[in-house]
């Protein structure tokens, strides 16, 4: 057999498409046995929470779909894959493995566990860039370190040559000849149940990657218009929505940086509002590859001493959305609703959780990466490392968000939030504001999701670096890396 005859083993993990997949792109033509290994053991701690779950159930349900359709059935199995992989890859006789490169510290450990058994029995491991824009091993900045600093990163990004165009989806796939059998979807329990918490997600989001694809159209041809000023107000649908759909890889970043660029007329000044969030994803990846203590750590080492004052109490109110902080509360609400909320209002709630209420941010964190559906091990740690003024870039201890007057402004949120019961007190260490709160509001809430509300047009000030700009990094030179 030569080596196109010889099958291969495409292990899905963080890129459930098809179309954009490096890994599925080169092995065009050649018989695939397609993949995904429900591998807790490894993750530990990162392991999937249960909004990601919740996700990950309807996005493989997606994918086995898709991928059934064109002909090349996905197949399923649990357990440690360092021990899977290779048992699958000996099953069906693959000359190799591919999967896209994982930049998580737990799953880098795991890879080369992986591809140490896999070459121990002959066979290849071969990764490609598929989560971000750049491999970040290869982005460095002109001394020949890693990037600290958002800004400088961003102009090193925007000066380099453009991401490459997507890559199409295949029509017809090859599939292995007796492929061994896998798990059912159900069998792996991802949905909750008794009580279903999960049951307003599906109001708000249709995993796999044909949504995707219309997230992304809905907001190129609506939101991304008024973006630049509409992605601070939480009160309208102002921003993509696209996160979980990229944390899960069911749409890359080259192609919503494509159709953002197109959308905006090809005119990268007018899209980089936009395109400079896709760069703070890319930078929170940098930032885990090169210091992958970021999750559990803080970067700047004379935090590691910081007196917190950890209370059960304190973080159980917060996390229930009883803080008597109007903004606060809905957001922890729209939180547990939908498993998501709107950038700005975590920003004020990781804030009164970190700087007024002295709980440490890696409770924050952990709370967030149970229920958010698109808690994302880098985007999470950076921006609650960010937040608390322990990461990497310039974000002083001294800068607070004041939950009082940021509630002021945004007061379209009020209408997930009614009154607390008469006699319910706020927890003590928090600041003076007007105990509101509650429990039950679904009627508000469905009334606030049913008619998302758009800016009147007229927005689009450009912020962030201009495109072309300046900046030294090796990547950006032809041949560097
Ligand atoms: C405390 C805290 C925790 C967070 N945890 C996560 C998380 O677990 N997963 C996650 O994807 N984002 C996280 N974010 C970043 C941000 O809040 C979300 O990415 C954003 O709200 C998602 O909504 P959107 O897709 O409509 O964003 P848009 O405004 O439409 O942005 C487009 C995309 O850019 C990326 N992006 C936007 N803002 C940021 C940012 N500040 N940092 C990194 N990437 C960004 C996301 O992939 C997002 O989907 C967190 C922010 C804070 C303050």
């Amino acid at each position: 057999m030569d080596g196109m005859d010889v099958p291969a083993l495409l292990w899905f993990r963080q890129d459930l498409r098809l179309a954009d997949n490096p890994a599925l792109a080169a092995l065009e033509g050649r018989r695939l046995l397609p993949v995904f290994v429900l591998d807790d053991a490894a993750a530990g701690a990162w392991a999937p929470g249960g909004a990601a779950r919740w996700w990950l159930h309807h996005s493989l349900a997606s994918l086995g779909r898709d991928l059934a359709s064109r002909g090349a059935p996905l197949l399923r199995a649990r357990g440690r894959a360092e021990i899977v992989i290779p048992a699958l890859a000996d099953a069906i006789g693959a000359g190799e493995v591919l999967a896209g490169r994982l930049l998580e510290p737990w799953a880098r450990e795991r890879d080369g566990r992986v591809a140490e058994a896999l070459a121990a029995a002959g066979r290849g491991f071969r990764l490609v860039t598929s989560a971000t824009l750049h491999e970040p091993a290869r982005v460095m900045s002109g001394s020949g370190r890693p990037y600290a600093i958002y800004t400088p990163f961003a102009k090193c990004l925007a000066a380099m040559a453009p991401p490459e165009a997507p890559l199409p989806a295949p029509t017809r796939l090859l599939p292995v000849q007796n492929p061994p059998p896998g798990d059912a979807l159900e069998d792996w329990r991802l949905l909750p149940r008794q009580p279903d918490w999960a049951a307003e997600f599906g109001t708000l989001w249709t995993p796999g990657e044909a949504g995707a694809a219309a997230r992304l159209a809905r907001f190129t041809t609506g939101p991304l218009g008024h973006y630049a000023v509409a992605r601070n107000d939480p009160g309208i649908e102002g921003s993509s929505g696209l996160s979980p759909h990229l944390r899960w890889g069911e749409i890359s970043p080259r192609q919503v940086w494509h159709a953002v660029l197109a959308a905006s007329g090809g005119n990268q000044a007018r899209a980089w509002p936009f395109l400079s969030e896709i760069l703070w994803r890319e930078f929170s990846y940098h930032l885990l590859w090169h210091r992958p203590e970021l999750p559990e750590v803080p970067l700047r080492g004379r935090f590691a001493a910081f007196p917190w004052q950890p209370d059960a109490a304190l973080l159980r109110a917060w996390q229930r959305g009883r803080t008597g902080y109007p903004i606060v509360d809905a957001g922890m609400r729209q939180l547990r609703w939908f498993g998501w909320m709107h950038n700005r209002v975590r920003m004020i709630a990781a804030s009164l959780l970190v700087k007024h209420l002295l709980q440490p941010w890696q409770a924050g964190a952990a709370w967030f990466w149970d229920r958010l559906v698109d808690a994302d091990l880098a985007n999470n740690s950076a921006s609650w490392q960010w937040i608390a003024g322990s990461g990497s870039d310039a974000a002083p201890w001294f800068r607070v968000f004041n939950p009082v007057l940021q509630g002021e402004k945004i007061r379209p949120l009020r209408a997930l939030c009614p009154p607390l019961p008469a006699g319910t007190r706020r927890p003590a260490r928090s600041l003076a504001a007007p105990p509101l709160g509650g429990a039950g509001c679904i009627a508000a809430r469905r009334r606030h999701h049913a008619r998302p509300r758009l800016p009147a047009p007229g927005g689009g000030a450009c912020g962030g670096a201009p495109a072309g700009a300046g900046g030294l990094c090796r990547a950006a030179r032809p041949g560097a890396g």
